[in-house]
């Protein structure tokens, strides 16, 4: 406690969705925003804070509400706060910094039944204003797989894991800057996605070469291979290497038509591709 109380309570703000004159217990966070809660409603999340509520009692001055300066900032008090009272509809949290935040004091402060909402938030879809959006593990797979590793959540984690073989892997990356990353895991989805590249590279061999005898569709079909191998490399992208073999359009500088490949061909890929996409991969931990 400082030696001015009153004047450094009155440059603090108050969260609005914890007034003051709501709760029995002042909960300051680490820049400053006050939050009024109920103890008994801290407690029910976790029984670490029996301790915290006995000792803020003790330094209390008569007649005033005890309370406890926390180490989280305001936002990821305010979430926690809300998961923490269950008749409140859970928060929705579009930011994977500020869940593994939320994660993180969750697990500090030893909340279960924080911790098993927050697992749910992985791959729940929400619906804003109308409209549906994507789950955390589909728009930002990577940080997801990083958060879902990290609290042990195994099951998300695959999920995720499964979404980070798929696009472009440096955004994956970048999304999840900030956020812990144990270096084996960033290598173990660098080689499940070289196995997934290998395996395009395998189904463009099938692609026929050109039976014209012309040099030129010789190089016109090398160029698009090199460019679709180039291409693979950053993105793994079934759709749109499949768009680039079936294109009826292509020429080579002669004018003549290079093949596309055959619906039959195409048919046998999809199946293939299907069968590999859709199962859940294992986490390097299961191996
Ligand atoms: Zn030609």
């Amino acid at each position: 406690m400082g030696e001015q109380p009153a004047a450094a309570t009155r440059m603090a703000e108050i969260s609005t969705l914890f007034p003051a004159g709501q709760g029995d217990f002042l909960v300051t966070s680490a820049d400053r925003m006050l939050f009024y809660v109920h103890q008994t409603a801290l407690l029910h999340a976790s029984g670490n804070f029996k301790a915290a509520f006995e000792k803020s009692a003790s330094e209390a001055t008569a007649g005033a509400i005890p309370a406890l300066k926390m180490e989280e900032n305001a936002v990821t008090l305010e979430i926690l706060f809300q998961y923490v009272y269950q008749d409140r509809q859970s928060p929705s949290i579009g930011d994977v910094h500020i869940l593994n935040n939320v994660f993180r004091a969750a697990r500090k402060y030893e909340m279960e039944g924080v911790l098993q909402q927050l697992r749910k938030s992985l791959l729940e879809t929400r619906l804003h204003q109308g409209r549906i959006i994507q789950p955390l593990y589909v728009r930002y797979p990577f940080a997801t797989l990083a958060i879902a590793t990290a609290f042990d959540c195994k099951d998300e984690a695959r999920f995720a894991l499964r979404e980070c073989l798929k696009g472009d892997l440096a955004s994956h990356i970048k999304d999840a800057s900030g956020i812990q990353v144990p270096a084996d895991l960033v290598v173990y989805v660098m080689r499940l996605r070289r196995e997934r590249a290998a395996w395009f590279s395998s189904k463009l061999d099938s692609w026929p070469w050109p039976t014209e005898g012309c040099h030129n569709c010789y190089r016109g079909y090398a160029e698009i291979r090199m460019q679709l191998e180039k291409e693979l490399a950053f993105s793994l992208d079934y759709k749109s290497v499949k768009q680039v073999v079936i294109d009826p359009s292509r020429t080579c500088s002669s004018q003549h038509h290079i093949p596309e490949a055959t619906r039959e061909l195409i048919q046998a890929w999809d199946a293939e591709w299907f069968e590999m996409k859709q199962p859940l991969p294992l986490l390097y931990t299961q191996l």
